[in-house]
């Protein structure tokens, strides 16, 4: 679980001005040629409202968590943010995403494992109660931006 608020990135020394955003997009309704499409400028506009256009072009990355049930093409999905971008002040911003496992708990033994090869059902009591319990992510989960040319 991340922090809220702004706080220093610990390993670049960039401000990390926010760090989880719990909503969600509209995944359902997008013809499927334009879902990664559709998903990269709904970041691009989760971006630009919390990052003021002044500090755009300081953005390093976006990081991202993308659920396995998300039917979401990381590849094409970089692709489609790099191109809505190129022409912008966050040419040089790049998206980070984390890749989450479909991962279940079985309602009847609590159980807690990963779903592969679609197998819905529970590996140690073969109960096909399950509750998805992570792989439906698909969020902006913090934004990076370099230090600024303060002072001098
Ligand atoms: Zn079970």
């Amino acid at each position: 679980m991340l922090d809220q608020g702004p706080r220093i990135h610990p390993h670049t020394g960039c401000h990390l001005i926010f760090t989880r955003d719990e909503r969600r997009f509209k995944e359902e309704s997008f013809d499927s040629r334009m879902h990664e499409l559709s998903i990269a400028q709904n970041v691009l506009d989760i971006v630009h409202q919390y990052v003021p256009a002044e500090d755009r072009h300081r953005i390093a990355t976006v990081g991202m968590n993308v659920g396995e049930l998300s039917g979401v093409v990381v590849d094409s999905l970089e692709f489609c943010f790099t191109a809505i971008t190129s022409d912008t002040p966050m040419r040089e911003a790049r998206l980070k995403v984390v890749e989450i496992p479909l991962q279940a708990r079985c309602r009847s033994c609590a159980a807690a494992f990963r779903v592969e090869h679609s197998q819905f059902s529970c590996p140690s009591c073969g109960s096909t109660d399950l509750e998805i319990t992570a792989g439906r992510e698909l969020q902006v989960t913090d934004i990076e931006l370099r230090d600024g040319e303060e002072g001098s």
